[in-house]
C-alpha cells in the first residue's frame, strides 16, 4: 500500500520553529497537480530555486510540512483560488517570454527561477509580476518546472513509492490549508498557530485541525466470491474497486459498513472483521477496511447513481489494479489467495 514505506518513513510531527535550507524540496499544487522537474525522473523544486522570487513578492508563505527519513520538507502556502500563484499561465505572459506552454497538457505551466537564496525567510508573492518574471529569466534560471496531475505521476511510475505517498499527505495538508483561510464562526482570517500544526482565529480562539475524513473499504464475500464494483463516471478509475462509503454521524465503523453495502449493493452482511487501514490523502481519508461475508440473498440491486458494476466474482478471477498503491487492491489480491481474516 502506499503507506507501507519501510525502510522510509515519513515524520508527521509538526515543529513551528523549523526554517528550511537551500535544498529543502517545497511542494506547490495547482489543484490537483504539482509542480515538479521537466528535466526527467521526479524533482521537486528546491527552497533555493524560489526563495529569489519569494523575498521580492508578497502574500505566499513556505511551511514546514514533514519530514521523510532526514530531510524536511516545505508547502507553498495555496492562495485563495487553490493555486499557488507565484507562476503565471502563459496567456498572462505571452509565449515569447520565459513562460512555455507545455507540451504535456494545456493546464501546465513552467518557469524558470533563480537559485540565489534569499535571506527572509518564506515571504510572500501572490500577485504575478511579468517584469519580474522577465528578470528571473534573464538572471539565469538554473530548473524547468511544470504542473503534472497527481494521478499521472502515479500511474506513470514517475516516482518512489516514498515520493508518492509524501505527495498525497502533502496535497492532504496543502487542501486543507486551502479551504481554512477564514474562520468559520466569526468569519475573521485564520493564522497560522504558534504552537502546533492549527489555524486559530485571532478574533474568537476558534481553533481548526487538519481534517481527516473517516471512511470504510468493504469486502463482501459469500464463500468462494466476492463482491467487486467500478465506480459510475469515473474515468480517472477504471478498474475494479470495492463497497466504499464515508461514516456518518452517529454511526460506528461496522454500521457504516452494514449501511454503505445495502445502500450500494442491496445486501446484508455479517461476521464483519477489521483488516487494515490507510490514510489516503488524495481525498482527505483514512480508510479501514472490513472483511465481511454476506447475509441471506445474493441478489444485487446496484445503486446506479454510484457504480456502473457491482457483481460476484469467484476467488480465481479477481482482477487487481494496476499497481500496489490501495487498500482496496491488498484487499482483493489477499482474498484472491485464501489470505483474508476469518
Ligand atoms: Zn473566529
Amino acid at each position: 500500500m502506499i503507506q507501507d514505506i519501510f525502510p522510509d518513513k515519513l515524520y508527521n510531527q509538526y515543529d513551528v520553529n523549523v526554517s528550511p535550507s537551500e535544498n529543502s524540496p517545497v511542494y506547490i499544487f495547482k489543484r490537483d497537480s504539482l509542480l515538479i522537474s521537466k528535466e526527467g525522473g521526479f524533482r521537486l523544486p528546491s527552497y533555493s530555486e524560489l526563495s529569489e522570487y519569494l523575498s521580492e513578492n508578497g502574500g505566499a508563505k513556505i511551511i514546514f510540512l514533514f519530514r521523510i527519513n532526514e530531510e524536511k520538507r516545505f508547502l507553498l502556502l495555496p492562495s485563495v483560488d487553490g493555486e499557488s500563484q507565484i507562476f503565471p499561465s502563459s496567456s498572462e505572459i505571452g509565449e515569447n517570454y520565459s513562460i512555455q506552454k507545455s507540451q504535456v497538457d494545456g493546464e501546465n505551466k513552467s518557469f524558470e527561477a533563480s537559485s540565489e537564496i534569499a535571506k527572509n525567510r518564506s515571504i510572500t508573492v501572490p500577485q504575478v509580476d511579468v517584469k519580474k518574471q522577465l528578470s528571473l529569466k534573464q538572471s539565469g534560471g538554473v530548473g524547468r518546472f511544470s504542473y503534472r496531475k497527481i494521478f499521472d505521476i502515479r500511474m506513470s511510475g514517475l516516482c518512489s513509492k516514498t515520493e508518492l505517498f509524501a505527495i498525497t499527505t502533502a496535497y492532504h495538508l496543502s487542501v486543507w490549508y486551502n479551504s481554512n483561510r477564514f474562520c468559520g464562526r466569526c468569519a475573521a482570517p485564520l493564522e497560522l498557530s504558534k504552537k502546533e500544526r492549527a489555524l486559530v482565529c485571532p478574533h474568537c480562539k476558534n481553533t481548526v485541525y487538519p481534517r481527516i475524513n473517516p471512511a470504510v473499504i468493504v469486502a463482501v464475500t459469500d464463500h468462494d466470491r466476492i463482491l467487486l464494483t467500478k465506480y459510475r463516471g469515473r474515468a480517472d478509475v477504471p478498474f475494479y474497486a470495492l463497497i466504499a462509503g464515508f461514516v456518518e454521524i452517529g454511526e460506528t465503523l461496522e454500521e457504516t459498513v452494514q449501511r454503505e453495502v445495502m445502500e450500494e449493493a442491496g445486501l446484508r452482511v455479517k461476521n464483519i472483521r477489521y483488516y487494515k487501514s490507510q490514510p489516503w490523502g488524495k481525498a482527505s481519508d483514512i480508510l479501514s477496511g472490513f472483511f465481511c461475508d454476506l447475509d441471506g440473498s445474493t441478489e444485487i440491486t446496484m445503486e446506479e447513481d454510484e457504480l456502473s458494476v457491482a457483481e460476484w466474482y469467484d476467488r480465481d478471477k479477481v482482477i487487481g489494479q494496476p499497481d500496489d498503491m490501495s487498500l482496496t487492491n491488498e484487499m482483493m489480491m489477499v482474498f484472491k489467495e485464501g489470505k483474508e481474516p476469518k
